[in-house]
């Protein structure tokens, strides 16, 4: 099923699908979440990804999560390393190369 926003930075501009196992992961504290199937990338996510910038991945995610949760910004450390935690399960549970979304 296709998706509309980047699995990483919410971006609506998806042109990469990575696949990946469904997976359970704590997202935030006290709450699971399960990540289902393949993620999608927008081009700069993916760029990030295949160059292995996970760091400035982690960074990316978190600015695009707290601009539209400003309410989030006193947990900035938090959800720091809970983003960081739940992207290194997505590398464990990557299946294949990213595919080009037509
Ligand atoms: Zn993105």
């Amino acid at each position: 099923m296709p998706k509309s926003i980047c699995d990483f930075c919410s971006s609506p501009n998806v042109t990469w699908v990575y696949p990946a196992r469904t997976f359970a992961a704590y997202v935030f504290e006290g709450i699971v979440g399960e990540s289902v199937g393949d993620w999608a990338a927008c081009p700069i996510c993916h760029g990030l990804i295949e160059s292995g910038r996970h760091t400035e991945l982690t960074e990316r995610s978190l600015v695009t999560l707290l601009e539209r949760q400003p309410e989030m910004k006193s947990a900035e450390q938090e959800l720091r390393s809970h983003i960081r935690s739940f992207h290194t399960m997505f590398f464990r549970n990557r299946v294949g190369s990213a595919m080009t979304v037509s």
